[in-house]
């Protein structure tokens, strides 16, 4: 076995993992990171790349008010009804995130406001119209001679622009057409946005202007103790063992475990199928297993809507791709449908249609709404495309009829044709009395078409012929449950112990602090834990 030192090691080379290993090397540490993939950037660089930071440095810059108080506020209301939490990692996270965006800033990650507000809850206390919800542009060079090696996202037909632009042009529905100039100038300079714009701005601090190293292809498989401590870890490379030896720490950077065999019934799920890249293995919990480290399960997975492409690949690989499709629902001339044929949930809104989705009925351990549909008639396919994939997927089935579609597709017939008919008239007055859909501001500015009126989210299924897609539930590498940490990132042993050396970040971190949902907290909080992380092992005495 050979064998390698370094100051802090960082198990994983998405976001997490560079973020602690720039901030380690920018405090004068030596800092490897070991990532088991081929590619750079981890489920980040697939990512939206958004990130919450209420009361950020940016938004005083800009003259926007903010304050801990009113961020405080607002991640408690999301939090009241998801379950208990860490209050004092909640206060941690509310008075470092700010701290450690502002200090990445300055190590040259390029943060922008999107000018996007706080859209899921507008009128929960706290909210701000805008100036919370950050992101990163990468501008080509960024990543020097680690260009090809980096993770490129299959999602998000606009990357290139950045979500600002989007949001000016009118959003994502018409910023394709309005913006299609210099969303070309903007491909062909090879300016990352989004997710890789994200990850490509913390990789090219850490690897291109401070030289951190990074092994790739290098899975790490144990962690070593040594003198009532973590003190390294073994990683198996190209068929061979190093054994790297961490003076100040390791961080657990690993993401979480959607991939895994376990995950859907770990979260109590019909199904998982992951939009992240095949890399979410749990190898966390493999990981602290000897070392008496806590698991804690707090709030629930995000899952969204898709499909399997029967083409796409993940890239570089032969595993099928999931499309996500959660904007497509809310269009007009189409519903989603349970085998019975019936609707069960506001499509426009794709959050209480997945709440519908994970009800299991207690008696029969059975999901009633899962498998589920997506129907539309030709209107749709005329007018609108499905997602960021192929225009119209093969496994789409088509039928004249909706008596044929139901029996393709092996919906009650009887249940469909008699659904279409109730939601057809209403629809065609702008209403949705079972449901509502359309009737949040969200959801009509999101998922609607501005030029379907009365209702931009509603529209009748009459125009043959009708089509239909089986729906799957994908993960976005957020699950319930992950390592106790404390608020210096340090991972805790269940009687809330810290163990000594041993650190966590992003979605290896149980999300303790908060078990509500906020856009851009997955990516916060992986790089606020890493920025503590990394500051703590900075502290202390090497061993
Ligand atoms: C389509 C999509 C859109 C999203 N959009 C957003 C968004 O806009 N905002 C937001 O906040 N969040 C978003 N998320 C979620 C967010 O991107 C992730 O939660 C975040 O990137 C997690 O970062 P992380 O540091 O935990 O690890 P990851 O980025 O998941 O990286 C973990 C890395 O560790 C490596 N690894 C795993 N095990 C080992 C091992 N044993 N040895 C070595 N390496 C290992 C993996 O290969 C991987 O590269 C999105 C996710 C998806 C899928």
């Amino acid at each position: 076995m050979t064998s390698h030192e370094c100051d802090i090691l960082c198990i994983g080379g998405g976001l997490g993992g560079l973020a602690a290993a720039l901030r380690a090397a920018d405090a004068g540490l030596e800092a490897l990171i070991v990532e088991k993939s081929p590619l750079i950037g981890g489920v980040a660089a697939y990512s939206g790349g958004v990130v919450w930071v209420g009361n950020n440095h940016l938004q005083r810059q800009a003259g926007i008010d903010d304050s801990a108080h009113e961020t405080s506020d607002y991640l408690r209301w999301v939090a009241r009804d998801a379950g208990p939490f860490d209050a004092d990692l909640l206060e941690t996270f509310i008075r470092r995130a700010p701290e450690a965006v502002e200090h990445f800033a300055r190590l040259g990650v390029a943060f922008a406001s999107t000018g996007l507000g706080d859209q899921y809850h507008p009128d929960a206390p706290g909210s701000k119209a805008s100036g919370r919800i950050l992101e990163v542009t990468a501008a080509r060079g960024t990543l020097g001679p680690w260009r090809n090696r980096f993770r490129s996202s299959p999602h998000f037909r606009l990357l290139g622009l950045t979500h600002d632009e989007v949001r000016r042009a009118g959003g994502d529905l018409v910023a394709g057409d309005v913006l299609a100039d210099l969303h070309r100038q903007r491909r062909e300079a090879d300016l990352l946005t989004w997710g890789p714009g994200l990850s490509a701005g913390f990789a090219g601090a850490a690897l291109v202007r401070r030289g951190v190293p990074i092994l790739l292809k290098a899975r790490c498989v144990e962690l070593i103790h040594r003198a009532g401590r973590i003190g390294g870890a073994v990683v198996e490379t190209a068929g061979t063992r190093i054994e790297v030896r961490a003076r100040r720490g390791v961080l657990i950077a690993t993401g979480s475990y959607g991939n895994a065999p376990w995950a859907a019934e770990l979260e109590g799920l019909p199904e998982i199928f992951e939009a992240s890249p095949p890399v979410l293995d749990g190898d966390a919990f493999a990981l602290v297993e000897p070392t008496g480290a806590a698991r804690a399960r707090a709030g629930q997975a995000f899952t969204i809507f898709g499909y399997e492409s029967p083409t796409e690949r993940h890239p570089g690989t032969n595993i099928p791709l999931h499309r996500e499709l959660s904007r497509a629902l809310g269009l007009p001339h189409s519903i989603v449908v349970n085998s019975a044929g019936r609707r069960f949930g506001d499509e426009s809104f794709y959050g209480f249609l997945l709440r519908a989705v994970k009800q299991r009925d207690e008696a029969t351990g059975r999901f009633p709404n899962h498998p589920c549909y997506l129907i539309g008639d030709n209107r749709y396919r005329t007018r609108y495309r499905l997602g960021d994939g192929e225009e119209w997927p093969a496994n789409l089935v088509q039928a004249p009829n909706l008596a044929d579609l139901a029996a393709v597709l092996g919906i009650d017939a009887a249940g469909l044709i008699d659904q279409v008919a109730a939601f057809n008239d209403a629809a065609e007055e702008g209403n949705d009395p079972a449901f509502g859909r359309g009737t949040l501001p969200y959801s009509r500015r999101r998922a609607g078409d501005p030029n379907q009126s009365p209702n931009p989210n509603l529209g009748s299924l009459r125009a043959p012929p009708f089509w239909g897609l089986p729906l799957k539930l994908l993960g976005t590498g957020i699950y319930s449950t992950g390592l106790l940490i404390n608020s210096d990132a340090q991972v805790l042993t269940e009687d809330r112990r810290p163990i000594d050396g041993l650190y966590a970040t992003g979605n290896a971190a149980a999300y303790t602090e908060q078990p509500g949902y906020v856009g851009g907290l997955a990516n916060a909080r992986a790089i606020t834990y890493a920025y503590l992380a990394a500051g703590h092992a900075a502290s202390r005495a090497s061993c």
